[in-house]
């Protein structure tokens, strides 16, 4: 390496321009091989530290989130879900609501995709620079009830609230103590009209009652989570059942076809 080299990649290292410092001589040889003029060059240069930057901020954003398993909207099947509006997945995907903070309830029976199309909305919104955090209701609220107990609740409201979006998944699989709704309301209240949430729920809005043990509260929560609210209701069976069935129909026809 010569003395001149050596600078330029110290000048590269101390602007961060890491991309550009470790395939330099790759990015040169291509911007020759296209005849960038000096400028079209810097512009390649840059793009070329941008996508790494990029890549490297959503891979960090992907892992903070705590997503429990990888799913995107390319992988979710349209047609075996006529419930679902591919127009409105796309409108959503744009992460409008989010930068608005709205509030998304994606609701329906057990099996139909709740968790798949959060998990997918909640990956669009990080590749537009939000934060995002995952986390199960029945997680949220023993953390919440746990905090409050070790006098540590400011914190962990601190902790749910300051992602830019919120996935609270299976809201209604089981009943929240009473304490504990009253620890949601308190997040709910702080994230309102700052942050979004997207909730899952088995249940509709009307049994939120039972879900949060008591109607005062629940009407206190539901006030500030419809107030700017985008709802998705998903009907139908079973994904998974649909698809052992479908195999099993498959299996049947093909064995008719060898007879
Ligand atoms: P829910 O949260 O509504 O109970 P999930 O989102 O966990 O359901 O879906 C159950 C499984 O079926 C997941 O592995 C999910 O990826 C898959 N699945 C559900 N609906 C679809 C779909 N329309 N296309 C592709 N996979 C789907
Ligand atoms: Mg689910």
């Amino acid at each position: 390496m010569n003395l001149e080299t050596d600078a330029l990649q110290k000048m590269l290292t101390r602007l961060q321009l890491t991309a550009v410092r470790d395939q330099l001589d790759n990015l040169l040889d291509e911007a020759a091989r296209r005849e960038l003029n000096q400028r079209e060059t810097l512009s390649f240069l840059c793009e070329a530290e941008i996508a790494r930057k990029d890549q490297r901020r959503i891979a960090m954003g992907l892992s903070i989130a705590k997503f429990p398993f990888v799913r995107t909207l390319e992988d979710f099947d349209f047609h075996s879900q006529p419930s679902v509006d591919p127009k409105q997945i796309r409108e959503l995907a744009t992460s409008r609501w989010v930068a608005n903070g709205d509030t998304l309830l994606l609701l329906g029976p057990p099996g139909v995709g709740k968790t798949h199309l959060a998990v997918a909305l909640g990956r669009e919104a990080i590749q537009r620079g939000y934060t995002v955090l995952f986390s199960p209701a029945a997680v949220l609220a023993a953390n919440l009830l746990r905090a409050h107990h070790g006098r540590r609740l400011e914190e962990r409201l601190g902790h749910y609230g300051k992602p830019k979006l919120l996935i609270i998944d299976e809201l209604g699989y089981l009943p929240f103590e009473a304490d504990a709704a009253h620890l949601f309301f308190q997040l709910v209240s702080r994230r309102y009209e700052r942050g979004s949430i997207m909730v899952t729920s088995n249940r509709a809005v009307s049994e939120w009652a039972t879900v949060f043990g008591d109607a005062v509260v629940a009407t206190a929560i539901l006030d500030r989570m419809l107030h700017h609210s985008h709802v998705l209701t998903i009907r139908g069976d079973s994904y998974r059942l649909r698809e052992k069935k479908r195999s099993g129909l498959l299996k049947v026809s093909t064995e008719m076809a060898k007879k």
